[in-house]
């Protein structure tokens, strides 16, 4: 056949994009970089991202809904998930257990819908340990420690103390910046935003997440070849 009159395989960019893994989108940062009113704007505007929902034995703030932010819990249920590797990774933070639930988080990957996490540096990298190629991870950084230290203090609902505790724990999680695949600085939130969605757009793309996409390409490349009479 002449060159362009067969068109044997079809390919459509829905296709590839449905037909692929889900992704892990990891957002870290210190407390009062603003990383959850970053989280707060993809959760709304993104379609097919959601939240995965820790558990976690610290006590409930005012502001928090039970199953919302986090499905709070005690300490015997934690050991009890933990025990039956139920959780995904997990950490203490300022001397509660958070964790991620393992199921959910499965579920949704391998059904290609992508997975925001809310985690610090400790449940971020036991994920990169175990699941290096489905995580994007971010670190989001305040645009100077004053900001950083005023953004905790307007959040009126901690006290002194706990502050003065968020800020040793922001020394040594800004010291792995570098480990994260890209690095923010939040010093304008809706450019801060946008460069965090622009990450998520280009990380949906990669080939690697569309295993599917591979015998479909190769089909064009036989028609082409078939055509060209190679
Ligand atoms: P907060 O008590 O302010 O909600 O959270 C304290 C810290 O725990 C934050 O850095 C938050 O990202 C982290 N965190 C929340 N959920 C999890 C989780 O499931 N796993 C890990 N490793 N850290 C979490």
């Amino acid at each position: 056949a002449a060159v362009g009159t067969t068109s044997g395989t079809t390919v459509s960019a829905e296709q590839a994009e449905q037909q692929r893994r889900g992704l892990m989108l990891v957002l870290s940062s210190p407390s009062g970089a603003g990383k959850s009113t970053i989280a707060r704007l993809l959760l709304e505007k993104e379609d097919n991202l959601a939240l995965s929902i820790s558990v976690t034995t610290r006590a409930r703030r005012s502001s928090e809904v039970d199953g919302v932010h986090y499905h709070f819990l005690d300490g015997k249920r934690f050991e009890q998930m933990r025990d039956a590797d139920e959780l995904l990774e997990w950490a203490e933070v300022h001397g509660n257990h958070y964790a991620t639930p393992r199921g959910p988080v499965e579920n949704a990957i391998e059904n290609g819908r992508d997975i925001l996490f809310d985690i610090d540096i400790q449940g971020t990298f036991q994920l990169f340990d175990k699941m290096r190629n489905d995580v994007v991870s971010v670190f989001i950084l305040p645009p100077s420690i004053a900001e950083m230290k005023s953004r905790l203090k307007r959040r009126a609902e901690d006290s002194d103390e706990i502050i003065a505790k968020r800020m040793k724990t922001a020394v040594g999680e800004m010291r792995h910046w570098s480990k994260y695949d890209y690095v923010v600085v939040n010093d304008d939130l809706e450019r801060a935003y946008e460069n965090v969605r622009a990450i998520l757009k280009a990380e949906r793309l990669k080939q690697f997440r569309s295993p599917k996409i591979g015998p479909l390409i190769q089909g064009m490349v036989d028609d082409l070849e078939t055509e060209l009479g190679e």
